[in-house]
């Protein structure tokens, strides 16, 4: 046998019996037309335990309830009757309080407190009177004239049964593990024995001193309400359970023998304990919402204030590292000039003395020299920008004319690569106010990279636009391209993308963040629009008054 099976077995065992006491003894306190009571606990302790454990432990309660109805002398039918509609009822309060509100058994939230009164405690248990006093009608027990006391007596003995004994058990059900501390569990035992001394007190013996029931019912109020401060929702049902459990003792023993006395003073009982339970728990409800809500903003301003202070260290790090860069640099530009220098001696004044091979070996140190500095240079340039160190020196600038003087120092490499540049040169003018050094170096970026990321033998073109944000000059190629996504990629620090021709050309990945910054400073956008192996167009877009 599975360690399952024997746990189903228990569970069915256990609630077959827990239904059936509480019902035998609900029905013995006081019984209206001997079946509907004014007090039903097994109804709180069927939705409880469908809701915990499953749908399918129903015979249990279909079960327990046709026993307990036979046993008081019900004819099968009858029994069977009342037996359904219990069923029904708790099958359709956990279906309702599961798929409905999504009920949590913690209570902690106003919602569940507000689900399960108006689903549980008021709606399903008019299944069961509904079903049950018909049952009771058909079988002839009741007469057509009492059905709907009847009715009334049956739901509102339901309803308490779901209203305080479900959200004990379920809340109960919650606290348990982990197993409270013995310090909680003292402190717990403690207040439900000063409570209950002073429900029996108020119950029970000051009745019996000849003062009136419920003269002094208000007395428990403040310290249910310190309960459900104290405990959160756990206080809560248990105060109440405690002093439902004990006023419905004191009353039913200390009432006088007439049955009317007695169902008159569990009325004003279950007012008293309907009022008490959805008050309380609706209290512990907020204020457990209220606790969570506070640790929810205090958790957020720890996490903001974690986040300000990793964002000031990456702040300072990144300072540090741009610091770092910049020093590097200038120290690495001193030799790397040196060497320059005596390369281009070489070069220049004693060429003659050099076999060919020596001739090109020194052009190989020359080239990679040229290739450090020119690294060098724009980590430089990057580093100064980072820091903010950068200074635009603005004045007005004819682009027309700054491209001009671009394309004649590009003129080498042009040829070189067996490319074809065309300007078309517009016929006004196009001032802008601008660095002219920084532009002129975005705008060379652009263009070198036009002609390093094109094959050889193919064409660039380079308008010049006047459009709303500014002047807008695009450098269009007929080259590789950029794939989607790397587009993002391309104005970051150091970014190369792969491609046939990153391989050969050379660069830093720099440029373009440079390129990008400097037009940022400018109030300007750079916008690129490409096709792998068709070519891209970069648009530098400079404001009128940049
Ligand atoms: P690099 O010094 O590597 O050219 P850039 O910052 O200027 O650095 O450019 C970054 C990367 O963007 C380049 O490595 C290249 O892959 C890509 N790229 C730039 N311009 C073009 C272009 N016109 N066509 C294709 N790819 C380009």
């Amino acid at each position: 046998m599975g360690k399952g099976y024997i746990r189903n077995i228990t569970i069915l065992l256990l609630l077959f019996v827990a239904y059936f006491s509480t019902a035998r003894f609900g029905l013995e306190l006081n019984a209206v037309s001997h079946f509907a009571t004014l007090v039903w606990a097994p109804t709180g302790i069927a939705i409880a335990a469908i809701f915990l454990f499953g749908f399918r432990f129903w015979p249990a309660i279909t079960l327990a309830a046709f026993a307990v109805n036979l046993v008081i002398g019900a004819r099968p039918a009858v029994a069977l009757g009342i037996a359904i509609g219990n069923t029904l009822e708790a099958l359709l309060a956990a279906y309702l309080l599961k798929r409905v509100i999504k009920f949590d058994p913690k209570m902690e939230r106003v919602k569940d407190v507000f689900g399960l009164i108006l689903l549980a405690a008021v709606l399903s248990t008019m299944v069961s009177a509904s079903i049950g006093v018909t049952s009771l009608f058909l079988g002839h027990v009741i007469a057509s004239g009492s059905f709907g006391s009847t009715w009334i007596a049956w739901w509102v003995g339901d309803l308490l049964g779901a209203a305080v004994v479900a959200p004990l058990i379920l809340v109960w059900s919650q606290h348990l593990r982990p197993w409270p501390s013995l310090r909680q569990m003292g402190e717990v035992s403690a207040y439900v024995l000063g409570l209950l001394v002073l429900s029996v007190l108020i119950f029970r013996v000051l009745p019996l001193a000849g003062i009136q029931p419920f003269t002094f019912l208000y007395v428990v109020f403040p310290v249910m309400i310190w309960a459900a401060l104290r405990f959160g929702q756990f206080g809560s049902v248990t105060a109440t359970f405690v002093v439902s459990a004990a006023s419905i003792w004191g009353t039913v023993t200390s009432s006088n023998a007439s049955e009317i006395g007695l169902s008159h003073n569990l009325l004003i009982l279950q007012s008293f304990m309907v009022v008490a339970a959805v008050t309380f728990m609706i209290m512990a409800a907020v204020v457990a919402e209220r606790e969570k809500s506070q640790k929810q903003k205090q958790f957020l301003a720890h996490r903001a204030e974690f986040l300000a202070q990793q964002r000031n260290r990456l702040v300072a790090l990144n300072k540090a590292k741009d610091e770092f860069i910049a020093l590097a640099s200038h120290q690495l530009r001193t030799p790397a000039t040196i060497v320059k220098m005596y390369t281009g001696m070489l070069r220049s004044n004693y060429s003659d003395e050099l076999s060919d091979d020596q001739k090109e070996l020194l052009e190989i140190a020359y080239q990679s020299n040229e290739q450090q500095l020119h690294l060098v240079d724009a980590m430089l340039r990057v580093a100064r920008l980072d820091t903010g160190k950068i200074v635009l020196k603005k004045e007005n600038v004819e682009l027309a004319g700054l491209i001009d003087d671009i394309l004649v120092s590009f003129n080498g490499s042009f040829a070189a690569r067996k490319q074809s540049v065309h300007f078309k040169r517009p016929n006004q003018a196009f001032v802008t106010n601008v660095d002219k050094e920084k532009v002129r170096m975005v705008l060379e970026n652009i263009i070198d990279n036009a002609s390093k990321y094109t094959p050889e033998g193919k064409h660039i073109d380079i308008r010049l636009k006047r459009r709303v944000d500014g002047m807008a000059v695009a450098v269009q190629d007929n080259g590789i391209g950029i794939v989607k996504k790397d587009l993002r990629k391309l104005f970051k620090k150091f970014s190369r993308i792969d491609n046939p021709l990153s391989t050969t050309v050379n660069g830093t990945g720099l440029g373009l963040y440079w390129a990008n910054k400097i037009v940022a400073l400018h109030k300007g956008t750079i916008e690129v629009i490409s096709t792998p192996d068709k070519g891209s167009t970069f648009t530098v877009v400079l404001p009128r008054d940049s």
